[in-house]
């Protein structure tokens, strides 16, 4: 709910109550007032309607004593048409009275301005029994027979001059002049008002009554009730608030007692005037409805006013919290618009310098984040440079480290491979390496999916090669492409690898992560870098390691034949006896001499004789399988070891090379050197001795047989062969 509403709600529940506790206050009050008012109003009314009827009771009181006296009816001698006549021009001059009559003592009427019933005694004895009890003047109510109407009848005792009553004079008054007295009672507030008036007698009886009639000296009053009881109390006047016995409305009634005269003390009659609460108190219910209403339009307008007051005040913190809202959602450019003296606009204010300061700050923040990011950027980067330095030279240690491992070009190879594929993760590439005539590069290492196409190329199909340089291909419009190089679209480095001064080979490195991006010259740069530092390290590696190994062919080696020497021979022999006895598993070998070898070199020279060699060398090589070993033993003698060979095997092959080699054509300076035989000695090992030097001269001792068995052919060595002498010619 929103503070306006509930500020609202606050002070409007507020204002109810005031409002409602300030009416019922002034109601009740203004209900009291009024009510004393009302009843005041009432008594007043009550009292001078009374006093109306007083004296209009006391003006008829005078008018019959005083037409008692008159001296024509106060006459003994008067005739009755005399007294008639008086009595009219009475009635003429008053012509309020219904009738006027002349009665004698024994209540026989004689007279009468009506002339009705005339010398007929009246029926009306009470009548004559309260005037005989000394009262001069009886005023009652009774019913007239002449008139046939209730009437007030005055009745004086008519006097001669010795003061001696001879007749009564009786003059009727119709009820119509209390009527018109009562009707002269307006009735409350200035207005007509239905108000019943009764006026009854001493006992209660009804003498007369504005609204019932018939009632009219056969009922009690109904208010008698009520009123009789506060009279007998000794109160004249007074008023009660009543309900009708089976009656639904309440009445507030007033009562007066008639007072009289000194000289009239008139009839103790009392006059009750009642009229419904609601109709007197009409003006209360509708002083409540206008309060109400007045209440009503207040509240309207105290809501009104509050509702005014209240957004007066919230309007400003509305702006506030507006405001707020704006910072909280990062506008640093929102102001608030309150131009009030009071707190609020002091807020306002501060509110506003703050947010300036803010911003301020912000700004200020915002340049140093922007400082310290790139900051972070650059010394990210420069830790990951590092990271990645870290990495390389970890790798470059391990690699250099395999490198002193290797025995050879292949497994230094394998090495590098390993490297550069940690290197560059997502790369592919090759290893080139000039072949011994140096006329091409041969693939000795390709790597990654899949790998670079070419496993042969030239040197004038690299740019690299041809410029002795590294070179970059990054941008196929740009930079020249390589003719080795079939992957398109793909950036690529040719490295030449170095060494000593001389090319030895080149680095080639397929940039599948550089495809597609755009030109990072730094990152491009990196890699070429490391690309050089790689070819460094493995320039040097491949020389040291191509040195070695023909350092290691030299000492093995027969360098005429290519075969491996005496020594070389023994040594493996040597070996391959250890392994053959855990696997105990034989050893085949074969000792061969050129027939006549001599003759070759009388005939051709000895450079003829060395092609002899040199031929019959690789002719050997081809002849045995991968695990054999052949080599020179000496002068033109040679020997194979075979392995895990039987000696039916091991005689077989000794037999096939014999054949082949029977077929043999060496040219030597376009001539033939003639077809050449072998004499071979074939033994066994463990067969023909127990260990490598005997079985080698058993197996000579079989050539040496062969020889003289007419040479060109195989001898198996026997028992005793082993006795032999082995020949040592180197
Ligand atoms: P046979 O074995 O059949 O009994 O007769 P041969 O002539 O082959 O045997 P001999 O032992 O008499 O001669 C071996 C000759 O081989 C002697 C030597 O001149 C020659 N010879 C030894 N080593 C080499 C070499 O490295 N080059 C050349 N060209 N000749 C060599
Ligand atoms: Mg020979
Ligand atoms: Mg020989």
């Amino acid at each position: 709910m929103k503070l306006s509403t509930k500020l609202i709600l606050f002070f409007s529940g507020l204002g109810i109550v005031f409002l409602t506790v300030a009416m019922y206050i002034g109601q009740s009050t203004t209900v009291d007032i009024l009510d004393r008012q009302i009843r005041t109003a009432l008594e007043n009314y009550t009292f001078h309607t009374v006093d109306k009827i007083d004296r209009m009771l006391y003006e008829k009181y005078v008018d019959v004593k005083n037409i008692a006296r008159d001296p024509i009816i106060a006459s003994r001698h008067s005739t009755a048409a005399q007294i008639t006549e008086r009595l009219r021009s009475y009635q003429s001059n008053y012509a309020s009275y219904a009738s006027m009559s002349f009665f004698t003592l024994d209540r026989v009427r004689i007279a009468d301005t009506s002339a009705k019933n005339i010398g007929q005694q009246s029926p009306l004895k009470g009548y004559w029994t309260q005037l005989k009890e000394g009262t001069d003047v009886l005023v009652d109510v009774s019913f007239s027979d002449t008139l046939n109407d209730n009437v007030i009848r005055f009745a004086a005792y008519v006097k001669d001059s010795e003061g001696a009553s001879f007749g009564v004079v009786v003059l009727r008054l119709t009820l119509d002049v209390l009527h018109d007295i009562v009707k002269e009672v307006k009735g409350l507030h200035d207005r007509d008002t239905k108000m019943d008036v009764d006026l009854v007698s001493s006992e209660g009886l009804l003498v007369y009554s504005n609204y019932n009639l018939k009632g009219i000296l056969k009922e009690t009053s109904s208010d008698w009730l009520f009123a009789k009881p506060l009279l007998s109390s000794g109160k004249k006047v007074g008023s009660a608030r009543h309900r009708h016995s089976g009656g639904t409305e309440e009445e507030i009634l007033a009562f007066s007692r008639e007072h009289g005269y000194a000289d009239f003390k008139g009839n103790n009659w009392t006059l009750i005037m009642s009229v419904p609460s609601k109709e007197a108190f009409a003006p209360v219910h509708q002083l409540r409805t206008k309060m109400f209403m007045v209440s009503f339009l207040l509240a309207l307008k105290g809501l009104v006013i509050i509702y005014i007051f209240a957004r007066r005040i919230i309007r400003p913190l509305e702006v506030l919290s507006h405001g707020f809202h704006e910072i909280g959602k990062g506008n640093l450019d929102v102001r608030v618009d309150v131009r009030s003296r009071d707190e609020i606009g002091q807020m306002s204010e501060a509110f506003n310098n703050m947010v300036i300061e803010l911003k301020d700050y912000n700004e200020k923040l915002l340049t140093y984040g922007i400082d310290m990011q790139k900051n972070n950027v650059e010394l990210k980067t420069k830790a990951r440079l590092l990271e990645l330095r870290e990495l390389e030279s970890g790798l470059f240690s391990r690699m250099s480290e395999l490198f002193q491992a290797c025995n050879n070009v292949e497994e230094a190879s394998v090495v590098i491979k390993n490297t550069i594929s940690q290197l560059f993760p997502r790369d592919r590439g090759a290893l080139y390496i000039y072949n011994a005539s140096r006329n091409m590069l041969e693939g000795i290492s390709l790597w990654g999916n899949p790998p670079p196409q070419e496993a042969v190329i030239t040197q004038n199909e690299c740019w690299g090669l041809r410029r002795g340089h590294v070179h970059v291909m990054a941008d196929e419009g740009k930079d020249l492409v390589c003719q080795h190089v079939r992957e398109k679209g793909v950036p690529y480095i040719c490295t030449p690898i170095m060494a000593k001064g001389e090319t030895i080979g080149m680095l080639h490195l397929l940039l599948d992560s550089m495809t597609g991006k755009s030109y990072d010259q730094e990152r491009l740069k990196e890699k070429e870098q490391l690309a050089l530092r790689l070819a460094e390290g493995c320039g040097l590696a491949i020389t040291n390691l191509k040195l070695q190994e023909s350092l290691r062919n030299l000492s093995m080696r027969d360098p005429l034949t290519g075969l491996f020497n005496r020594r070389y021979m023994k040594e493996s022999l040597e070996l391959e006896w250890q392994r053959s006895l855990r696997k105990y598993s034989h050893i085949g070998i074969i000792m061969i001499d050129i027939d006549h070898f001599k003759r070759f070199n009388d005939t051709f020279g000895h450079d003829g004789g060395d092609k002899l060699l040199c031929e019959l060398g690789m002719f050997l090589a081809k002849q045995i399988r991968g695990g054999d070993i052949a080599c020179r033993y000496g002068g033109e003698e040679f020997t194979i070891i075979m392995p895990e060979s039987s000696i039916e095997a091991t005689t077989q092959r000794a037999e096939q090379i014999r054949e082949a080699a029977s077929h043999m054509h060496v040219m030597y300076k376009q001539q033939s050197l003639g077809t050449i035989t072998l004499s071979l000695g074939v033994a066994v090992l463990p067969i023909h001795g127990g260990d490598t030097n005997t079985v080698l001269q058993a197996a000579d001792a079989a050539l040496y047989r062969a020889k003289h068995e007419g040479r060109n052919r195989v001898c198996v060595a026997e028992e005793g062969d082993s006795q032999g002498v082995l020949t040592e010619q180197i």
